[in-house]
């Protein structure tokens, strides 16, 4: 039963002519489906509503072809195949009784057009991001066409079905474009004065509230500060001249990476009181995202009037049925997110949303899997997973949980493989998590158990009884050189002063000065030579890419991971390869020119690729005669073992060989959705 405590969270909220039914609320969020997969989004919204969200929102909607944000996945309401598509959204959502909830969305200037080909618009003609073209600076007949198209938008959100429809002024679109001084430099009615700069934006609002009516609540989401932290004055002169206008604030904060919940670049300080006075200043209900995500702090900042409702993208993510959790008084059953922003890469990428906590976000409509139930397999196995890491404890977990009698062996005295030794990284502890949730999870089903210390040789397989075995041995990081730069090991490499990422994260240390040489572009390079120059080590970090940690741009951490690592002192070369150890230095190879220079090198730490720990599998599959007279039916290799990857890779790998453990490929088939010509 649920701890009365938390009654407060269950309490309804009326937010205009609507009302939620609690205050949990899930803010607009990318999922990289938008219009391209809407049954796949409609699929993933009404689950969340089904867990127990009040409020279940769309992510950036365009309103139409003058914001076209392609070849990202954004949501549309340009004409009435989007109206039909997301009704079937709203449909979804309200099964659950929750509200639905669309993100009005103009990019402006960030918003290229490549898709429409229709010029971009801004306030002034700037380059729009990234290509090398600028915006057309509208004039009055594109701001009216503009308020037209809005209007026309917010009237198809209405025939959507949709509660709650955003004027959306946050995130440097093109509502934030016009709100800001440094870019706003027109001399007309909408540019100069706070007034004339807020003109568009209260025209939008009014135009919103007189098609919404008494159907649709209008909302808008707006930082609440900027990103110096500068110009609370004006924002708080902004919040007093909508209130009245507007039913709900969604108030973020204008430092990007904090806001999108990486966990690594959270800071303690917060804007808990600038986002306090906006609800004192408005009266109005408030919502944010952000920091406020496990139920004693939603709890809290509900008790102490910070928030009305509590935001979540992120904790809605790894756990849609977190509000149900907290009803039934399952605390311990929520499925924590652990700020690795995997998720948002999608979008990036161009493909629908993947977590590293939940394998089934995503996956709701293609593959039909629920987060909460999996079925009971109709013939009770004895299954043995060799491994636990993120993929053999994922497997285990959705094996027992399918009723199977499940042994998991694992080589070595901890649980948790990579995400143990990785959650020692700087910065990375909350990854653990993804251990600490399963083994408790397993803790509490009587058909898995653990063997700890247990090395698994082909024998010791076949001598367990089992019909099916899942080899989950991961991988280890390769220190010959083998990666992107050099496909072969490199023989130089073969040296005293080469220590390879696990034995970092082992804890063995190099000699300084240190060489980190950075070939696999996503976090462990990085956080390596974070950890060293912490320790006081002298660092140089050598990327063949060009910028530190390339790859997280798509996970929004990328900017401030190379402003850590120029804070913490690293010296950072890009664009060079080491080609090779030579005695007491390094050779450096220009990725463009190939001319090569050298640098002093005392200690080496090349991240270039792992190496598949597949010596078991290979093992088992050489003896097929031995493994049918030992009465194994199946052998199948998941996770890192396999192809080593991300751990939400390991993760879903693990959850799929479970879920689909001894049937036809015909009947786990996923469904394919894409557009039929007729
Ligand atoms: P993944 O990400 O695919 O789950 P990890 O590298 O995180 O892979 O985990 C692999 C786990 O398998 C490690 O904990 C490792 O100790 C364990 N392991 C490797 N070989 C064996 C083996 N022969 N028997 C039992 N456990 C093993
Ligand atoms: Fe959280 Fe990572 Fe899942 Fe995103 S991918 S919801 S950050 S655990």
């Amino acid at each position: 039963m649920r701890d009365p405590r938390f009654d407060v969270l269950f309490e309804p909220v009326r937010i205009g002519p609507v009302t939620a039914p609690n205050r949990f609320y899930q803010v607009p969020h990318c999922t990289g489906m938008g219009n391209i997969w809407p049954a796949t989004l409609a699929e993933m919204r009404g689950v969340k509503a089904e867990g127990g969200w009040g409020v279940v929102n769309t992510e950036y909607c365009s309103i139409d072809p003058s914001s076209d944000d392609t070849p990202y996945p954004y949501a549309s309401l340009w004409d009435e195949g989007d109206v039909r598509n997301l009704a079937l959204m709203v449909e979804k959502v309200h099964a659950h009784g929750a509200l639905a909830g669309v993100e009005l969305w103009h990019g402006g200037l960030r918003s290229a057009n490549r898709l429409s080909r229709s010029s971009a618009l801004g306030p002034v003609s700037l380059p729009s991001e990234p290509d090398p073209e600028q915006c057309k600076a509208m004039d009055l007949a594109d701001i009216k066409a503009l308020r037209a198209a809005h209007k026309a938008a917010v009237l198809r959100a209405r025939a959507a079905g949709f509660d709650i429809v955003y004027v959306y002024a946050a995130h440097t679109y093109l509502i934030a474009q016009f709100l800001d001084p440094a870019i706003n430099q027109r001399g007309d009615a909408y540019g100069g004065s706070l007034q004339n700069r807020t003109r568009l934006y209260r025209e939008l609002i009014a135009d919103a509230r007189e098609v919404a009516a008494d159907r649709m609540a209008v909302a808008t989401r707006i930082e609440v500060n900027d990103e110096d932290g500068r110009g609370q004055e004006e924002r708080r002169a902004i919040f007093e001249m909508i209130k009245g206008e507007i039913d709900l604030f969604d108030v973020t904060i204008a430092d990007y990476s904090q806001e999108m919940g990486v966990s690594r670049f959270i800071k303690e300080a917060s804007l808990e009181a600038e986002i306090a006075h906006v609800r004192a200043l408005t009266g109005k209900p408030v919502v944010s995202v952000g920091r406020f995500t496990s139920p004693e702090t939603m709890l809290s900042q509900v008790k102490r009037g910070i928030l009305d409702l509590v935001g979540a993208a992120r904790p809605s993510i790894a756990d849609p049925f977190l509000p149900a959790k907290i009803r039934e008084g399952r605390l311990d059953d929520i499925r924590e997110c652990i700020g690795c922003n995997i998720c948002y890469a999608g979008d990036g990428r161009g493909v629908p949303i993947r977590c590293t906590q939940n394998p089934t976000m995503g996956e709701e409509w293609r593959r039909g899997w629920h987060p909460e139930q999996v079925a009971l397999a109709s013939q009770r196995e004895k299954v043995l997973v060799v491994g636990a890491g993120p993929a053999g404890l994922e497997a285990a977990l959705t094996l027992g949980r399918q009723g199977h009698e499940v042994m998991l062996a694992e080589a070595t005295g901890d649980l948790g493989g990579r995400v143990t030794r990785e959650s020692r990284l700087p910065g990375l502890a909350e990854w653990a998590r993804v251990r600490d949730w399963r083994v408790h999870q397993i803790g509490k089903l009587g058909n898995v158990e653990i063997f700890r210390g247990s090395a698994m040789t082909a024998e010791d397989v076949r001598a367990t009884g089992a019909a099916h075995v899942l080899v989950a041995t991961g991988s280890r990081w390769r220190t010959d050189g083998r990666g992107r730069h050099h496909p072969a090991a490199e023989p130089s490499f073969a040296d005293p002063r080469t220590l390879g990422p696990d034995d970092i994260m082992d804890g063995r240390r190099p000699e300084g000065p240190v060489v980190v040489y950075d070939n696999d572009h996503y976090l462990m390079g990085a956080l390596i030579a974070e950890l060293l120059a912490g320790e006081g080590h002298e660092v140089t970090y050598v990327t063949s890419a060009g910028t530190v940690s390339s790859w997280t741009s798509f996970t929004a951490e990328q900017t401030r991971g190379q402003k850590r690592m120029i804070e913490l002192g690293v010296r950072i070369v890009v664009s060079h390869a080491v080609a090779r150890l030579i005695p007491g230095g390094a050779v450096l190879a220009c990725g463009y020119s190939g001319r090569e220079s050298e640098i002093a090198c005392a200690g080496f730490v090349p991240v270039t690729s792992r190496e598949p720990e597949d010596s078991l599998w290979l093992a088992l599959g050489d003896r097929g005669e031995a493994n049918a007279e030992a009465g194994l039916l199946s052998i199948a290799r998941i996770g890192d073992c396999k192809a080593p990857g991300f751990i939400a890779s390991a993760v879903y790998d693990g959850h799929k060989a479970a879920r689909e453990l001894g049937l036809e490929p015909a009947a786990v088939a996923p469904r394919r959705e894409r557009v039929i010509v007729d």
